[in-house]
């Protein structure tokens, strides 16, 4: 199969309410997706990212904005006509046809010629790796490979856009880990622009270029997966995107070159200063593998800021361990990497933690 055009999709201050108004699911979208991108919308159940994508593909219809395909505004177009690409979460194969006619059924509908169909059915067959497949029914066919007949026949009819939503969730882990290589690798192969919806952020994040976090109906955060674990915006950003240590509080005093960071359940804490640090209250976010942890002495360097604890839980992971450390009323998670040979700190062990300040986030609260 030949690479697709490849075109955007922009949402320009989209609105959606259910109930006549009352219950407003989409607040003030605003994204473009670029060209031949592989786009993740991210976020607990409930936050949105389905009515999104439903949105796009023309089942849903939003009340305000615009909703810009190819730079073409195709709000009130219905889905039929839209050339829009949706893969299920249940696939939707049909149960009485073959593999070689389900890939064929939109072709058929869109009476193509039978010389075409076939070479266009032969040929994304080939690309999923299913020719051998051809003659099975859907119930003769692994999860895996009803997945790929699904992927098929949606691009087989060479849309504009794909659209996936939740589409790993009926596989096992292994298979998912495997079939989001598979995903990504076709999408390359294809070059067409690709929105995908899932809750689970290690999916979004090793596959998508970029993507959109959300939370009740807002994109809190777009960006590459990295510059979002990275610099999260927010509290809900940092907690959703990777696991992190949140402890909020307030800032104080910001003479000199160290600010003050007063936590009721810790007291006081020394930072350098930070652009984003602003007096007032605040939370700081700091991830669990850039803390350093010692039983014995603090270590003199100014890299580092350190606060006294007891391990209160230890949990070995293998590739690294993961300690949860009572401060003061506050509990933090620390996670050590482990090699073999390696004794875990023992539980209820009083331990100094290093917090890496230029690893700290400030996020406002
Ligand atoms: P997600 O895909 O992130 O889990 P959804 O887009 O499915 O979230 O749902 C977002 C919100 O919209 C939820 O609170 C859900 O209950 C509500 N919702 C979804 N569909 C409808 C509907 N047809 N009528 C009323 N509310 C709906």
């Amino acid at each position: 199969m030949k690479q697709l055009r490849k075109i955007a999709v922009e949402c320009k201050n989209i609105g959606l309410s259910y109930d006549g108004g009352k219950t407003e699911v989409l607040k003030d979208i605003n994204l473009r997706i670029e060209p031949g991108e592989f786009f993740a919308l991210l976020g607990p159940s409930g936050s949105g990212k389905s009515t999104l994508l439903r949105l796009i593909a023309g089942f849903n219809q939003h009340q305000r904005g615009q909703l810009l395909v190819d730079g073409k505004d195709i709000t009130g177009v219905p889905p039929h006509a839209r050339n829009i690409g949706m893969v299920f979460q249940s696939y939707a194969l049909w149960p009485h046809m073959t593999v070689w006619d389900n890939v064929a059924f939109g072709l058929v509908e869109r009476r193509i010629d039978k010389a075409t169909i076939k070479q266009k059915v032969g040929a994304v067959l080939d690309l999923v790796g299913l020719s051998q497949y051809a003659s099975r029914r859907p119930n003769q066919l692994s999860g895996g490979q009803q997945q790929r007949v699904a992927l098929a026949r949606t691009v087989v009819i060479e849309p504009q856009v794909l659209l996936l939503d939740e589409p790993l969730s009926n596989l096992d882990k292994k298979l998912r880990v495997q079939m989001r290589q598979e995903i990504l690798s076709l999408q390359r192969k294809l070059g067409i622009t690709t929105v995908f919806v899932t809750h689970d952020q290690e999916e979004a994040m090793t596959t998508a270029d970029r993507m959109a976090v959300m939370d009740k109906g807002i994109v809190q955060q777009l960006g590459t997966p990295a510059a979002l674990f990275d610099y999260p915006c927010n509290p809900f950003v940092a907690n959703f995107v990777g696991t992190t240590n949140l402890i909020s509080g307030e800032i104080d005093d910001l003479t000199g070159d160290m600010l003050r960071f007063r936590t009721p359940g810790i007291g006081e804490i020394r930072l350098p200063k930070h652009p984003d640090a602003r007096a007032g209250k605040i939370a700081i976010s700091f991830r669990p593998h850039t803390i350093r942890m010692t039983v014995g002495d603090a270590i003199r360097d100014g890299a580092y800021v350190w606060l006294n604890g007891s391990i209160e839980h230890v949990e070995f992971l293998g590739e690294f361990t993961r300690y949860r450390v009572r401060v003061g009323e506050a509990v933090v998670t620390a996670d050590q990497s482990h090699f073999s040979g390696m004794a875990p700190f023992p539980p209820s062990a009083p331990v100094r933690l290093g917090i890496e300040t230029s690893q700290i986030r400030y996020l406002p609260l």
